[in-house]
């Protein structure tokens, strides 16, 4: 009898998901992506009061290539939406992206023809954190509620659409 008859049916796979999704979400790559105020609040949150470092989330790219996280600090101009998006494609697979405060999540009071009234126009958000600006400590916050997502993603092609059609009918619920 061979080993996958003696376990019980989903043990290996579910195994192999929990280590991708622990080492995964240990271990952000943000890219680095101020745009206004927000992104003040940002930096403070990589420097030593905050200390990221504790959660392996520190290592800001200035590539996309490098990077598996977008965070999205401030409003988005009408004129920056196309750089946004492209650095957006260069991010390999998987990836995720904050949208950080009012602006960045819905436009906020900039309600005028120069910004773009939300990111998730332009790019999927997965996490959306209010404020104005937000605190480090609510980006902190933020950050282990996303870690909380990306732990539990599955790995299959059929499972993670699956996955992402589910988070979608909860988001538009
Ligand atoms: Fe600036 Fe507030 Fe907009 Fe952040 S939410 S970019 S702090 S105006």
């Amino acid at each position: 009898m061979g080993l996958e008859e003696k376990l019980p049916s989903g043990v290996l796979l579910t195994t192999v998901e929990g280590l991708f999704g622990y080492m995964r979400s240990a271990s952000f790559w943000p890219a680095t992506f101020g745009l206004a105020c927000c992104a003040i609040e940002m930096m403070t949150y990589g420097a030593p009061r905050y200390d990221a470092a504790r959660w392996g989330q520190e290592v800001f790219r200035a590539s996309p290539r490098q990077a598996d996280l977008m965070i999205v600090a401030g409003r988005v101009s009408q004129k920056m939406a196309p750089v946004l998006r492209q650095i957006y494609d260069q991010m390999p697979n998987p990836k995720w992206v904050m949208a950080m405060g009012v602006c960045a999540s819905t436009g906020g009071m900039f309600n005028n023809y120069a910004i773009v009234q939300g990111v998730d126009h332009i790019v999927p958000v997965d996490m959306y954190l209010p404020g104005c600006p937000p605190r480090p400590d609510m980006l902190v916050d933020a950050m282990f509620k996303l870690r909380e997502k990306v732990a539990h993603r599955p790995i299959g092609p059929n499972e993670i659409a699956a996955h992402e059609a589910a988070e979608q009918a909860q988001l538009h619920a």
